[in-house]
């Protein structure tokens, strides 16, 4: 199988943890590698090719380096949105809650209203979809605000979770540039989803 360079990165520098976590601490959800970083927001934008994005969104803290890289590239604004277990009064914000995965407990998230417009056209990205709850209420504050989701781009897609498959079924547009399919924790071994293979554009070579 080909792998892309976020697929050869995670069986270089991945660990899998029991309770089916993927560790990827050393250059995602830690310490951050620009030179990966660079490549998930350039292919995220490549896969969104003519979709109109006024705006990312993610959510704290991890989606926040891939989405400034990727509001970069497009030239937008970038909005995280925040957590919080107390966020109850929307007079100022728009609130939604989603249960953590990884934290295994309920979330208040909120964006502050002024960051969320009815014009917005909203890229959302993040670094992992599981059962796609974070996703879920990213999508609930864009349209809470009148705003329109574009789609949902993300690093790491776990397959074997509903996130991805529920999304697809609603009709959202999303991209995931690693969808891990298993991973076994015991013999460390992970297996990426064949994705389509990347088209070659043609290449204009100018005659000299
Ligand atoms: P979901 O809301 O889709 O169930 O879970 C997505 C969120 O949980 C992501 O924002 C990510 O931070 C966290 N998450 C889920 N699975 C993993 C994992 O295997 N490894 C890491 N590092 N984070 C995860």
């Amino acid at each position: 199988m080909l792998m892309n360079f976020l697929e050869e990165k995670i069986l270089l520098d991945g660990t899998i943890k029991q309770g089916n976590i993927l560790k990827i601490d050393s250059f995602l959800n830690h310490q951050i590698d620009i030179d990966i970083i660079r490549q998930i927001a350039y292919e995220l934008k490549r896969r969104f090719k003519g979709v109109e994005v006024t705006k990312v969104l993610t959510i704290e803290a991890s989606g926040i380096a891939i989405a400034t890289m990727l509001g970069n590239l497009y030239d937008v604004p970038v909005v995280f949105a925040k957590k919080s277990e107390t966020a109850n009064s929307t007079d100022d914000k728009y609130v939604s809650q989603a249960y953590s995965f990884t934290h295994k407990k309920m979330n208040s998230v909120f964006v502050s209203r002024p960051y969320l417009q009815a014009s917005d056209r909203v890229l959302i990205v993040d670094d992992f979809l599981a059962d796609g709850q974070a996703a879920l209420a990213l999508m609930d504050l864009v349209h809470q605000a009148g705003g329109k989701v574009s789609g949902v781009g993300i690093a790491v897609e776990k397959g074997q979770q509903k996130g991805g498959k529920m999304l697809r079924e609603m009709g959202c547009k999303l991209e995931s540039i690693a969808i891990v399919e298993e991973m076994d924790w015991e013999k460390q071994t992970i297996q990426f989803r064949e994705q389509p293979k990347r088209k070659l554009g043609k290449t204009n070579l100018k005659k000299k």
